[in-house]
């Protein structure tokens, strides 16, 4: 049997393309070579504008709100801890910013596409099949058994570690093009009502330590940094969140029923690689597999979600025109490009700076102290998902 469509990993991207697939009618296939509920690696952190998203996709209406926890301002810190509170504007319709573990959210991703009508299989993809260059289809793992599964479309959403990407763009990327991050759970820590903290320190950045609060005193805590950065340091990631978590500035929050669960690291594929091809004669790589994260914030659910919904349109236009070749296909990678390139230069313009300019940042928070307008300017100019109502510095 041949499917309209086969999407390989049922994250966010993979998800996103699945239910916008099986509203138009299509036969699709979703594959992951895990059952759901699973957990995934992340911060959990989703900015206004994934909060759009999951509320088009039917998301979060089917999620009880317990699941959820509210922010209403981030902390940015700089190395030499210059500190702003910068508090979302609350008359603005899109401006949530929530912090959802990923086990309950992509749970709700994956049911909704199903209840959209797409197929779901567990089974790891190991190979992607192609004739006279063209992808048909791919071979998957199901109970140690490989089989063989045909579609006219192949979208790979398998994630930072993606066997789709590796097979279809073997090409090496440089790692300053990937972070390595580690998250844990962390229960026992005081944390600061309705706020998310981003700390840039020196050995980090342009990546960072961060807290977010899943409920009073529990939080997701983790750190990132660019691949390349993490080669030349001293201690493994493992080292250095214990490391930070050690620092007087934090330390002092921890409680007496301190409780360290989960944690686990992985890469995160930042956008910006020069040349990196997404689409393919009957297939088009999505969410992390296409390296779409950004590469300032190492936000990856909005790109995800983004990409997904594109990648979904797209196939269903190519599929009514009967044309799954590259050129036709390469209008998602456009259209991904007109929605979030302007944010992804931007953010790749801030991220050298901050690697060539060490006082760069410095600079821009002390503008901010004084000149309140101008910062506020320049962040909402950095990211158009967020809406903030800028009150007060401190440091
Ligand atoms: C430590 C850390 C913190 C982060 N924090 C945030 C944050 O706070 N906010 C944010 O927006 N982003 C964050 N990100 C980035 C975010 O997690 C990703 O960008 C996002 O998950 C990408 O979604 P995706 O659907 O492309 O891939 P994934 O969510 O990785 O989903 C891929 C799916 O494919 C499946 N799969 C993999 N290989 C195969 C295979 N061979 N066959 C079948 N299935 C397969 C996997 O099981 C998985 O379900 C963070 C990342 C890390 C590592």
């Amino acid at each position: 049997m041949e499917y309209d469509v086969i999407i390989v990993g049922a994250g966010p991207a993979g998800s996103a393309a699945a239910q916008v697939l099986a509203k138009h009618g299509f036969n699709i296939l979703l594959l992951d070579r895990v059952p759901f509920p699973r957990e995934k690696v992340c911060g959990d952190g989703l900015t206004p504008g994934a909060v759009k998203l999951l509320n088009d996709l039917n998301i979060l209406q089917n999620l009880p709100d317990n699941n959820r926890y509210r922010i209403k301002a981030i902390r940015f810190a700089t190395p030499r801890l210059q500190m702003l509170d910068v508090p979302f504007d609350a008359r603005h319709e899109a401006s949530d910013f929530l912090v959802i573990p990923r086990e309950t959210l992509d749970r709700a991703l994956q049911q909704q596409a199903l209840k959209a009508g797409a197929r779901f299989e567990i089974g790891t993809v190991r190979n992607v099949l192609r004739k006279d260059g063209r992808v048909i289809g791919c071979t998957v793992e199901i109970d140690g058994q490989l089989q063989e599964r045909y579609a006219k479309i192949i979208i790979g959403a398998d994630g930072a570690a993606s066997v789709v990407a590796r097979i279809l763009n073997p090409r090496k990327v440089n790692p300053k093009h990937r972070f390595l991050a580690i998250r844990a759970y962390v229960k026992g820590f005081k944390t600061l009502p309705g706020l998310v903290e981003f700390y840039w320190t020196n050995e980090l950045k342009p990546g960072y330590f961060w807290i977010f609060p899943l409920r009073e005193n529990e939080a997701n805590i983790g750190l990132g940094l660019p691949a390349d950065l993490y080669a030349k340091s001293k201690i493994d990631l493992k080292e250095m969140f214990f490391e930070y978590l050690n620092r007087p500035l934090f330390a002092e929050r921890k409680l007496a029923d301190l409780e360290i669960r989960s944690l686990k690291s992985w890469p995160i594929p930042l956008a910006g690689v020069k040349g990196f091809q997404r689409v393919f004669d009957g297939a088009m790589l999505v969410g992390d597999a296409g390296y779409w994260v950004d590469p300032l914030s190492g936000e990856g659910i909005h790109n995800a979600l983004k990409t997904g919904i594109i990648a979904g349109e797209t196939a269903a236009e190519a599929l009514r025109a009967q044309r799954t070749d590259r050129a036709f296909l390469q209008r998602y990678e456009e259209r991904s490009l007109m929605e979030l390139g302007g944010v992804i230069r931007r953010s790749l313009w801030f991220v050298w700076g901050m690697r060539h300019t060490p006082w760069l940042l410095e600079a821009y928070f002390w503008l901010a102290r004084h000149n309140p307008l101008a910062f506020q300017k320049f962040f909402s100019n950095l990211s158009k998902d967020f809406n903030f109502k800028f009150t007060k510095s401190r440091g």
